[in-house]
């Protein structure tokens, strides 16, 4: 006898390992009959809680499908990341002005970006486009910090 999340709905058969899997209609692709998983706040790339960056429809936590609630998470990336760059370029104060941090944020915007170039053709909650640009503007910011002597030609 366990008080779970849903004590309405015990007309489900148990569900196995995960207990964030649901069966239904994922609330980002509209996918009917998958496996759901409620994106719970978490932590972002920089390590800060996501609630802090959460906007007001992301304070009722959603059901996705498995793919949806990867790029949902991406999707957190890179707008913290995003908005660190808006700060670095705005007044040089941000978490992106460890070059290490630097470095890091494009290496990993560009594993999303791999993600949602090869991925499915659907990509409702992280538009390709939002991640080529947030890429192209980091390797400007890092391009225009490196020290113009020890460039490789
Ligand atoms: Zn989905």
């Amino acid at each position: 006898m366990s008080d779970d999340d849903h004590p309405s709905h015990q007309d489900h058969p148990p569900i196995p390992a995960s207990p964030q899997v649901l069966s239904g209609i994922c609330d980002a692709c509209g996918k009917e009959g998958v496996d759901l998983y409620k994106v719970s706040l978490g932590k972002d790339f920089f390590n800060r809680t996501y609630d802090r960056l959460s906007h007001t429809e992301d304070l009722h936590p959603k059901w996705f499908c498995s793919p949806c609630s990867l790029e949902k998470g991406y999707q957190r990336d890179v707008r913290s990341i995003h908005q660190e760059l808006e700060k670095l370029v705005a007044n040089g104060s941000s978490l992106l002005s460890e070059e290490t941090t630097l470095l890091h944020a494009i290496s990993h915007v560009e594993k999303i970006e791999k993600y949602v170039k090869k991925g499915r053709k659907i990509h409702v909650l992280l538009p390709p486009r939002e991640v080529g640009l947030l890429l192209i503007e980091l390797q400007q910011v890092l391009a225009a910090r490196l020290p113009t002597e020890d460039t490789q030609h």
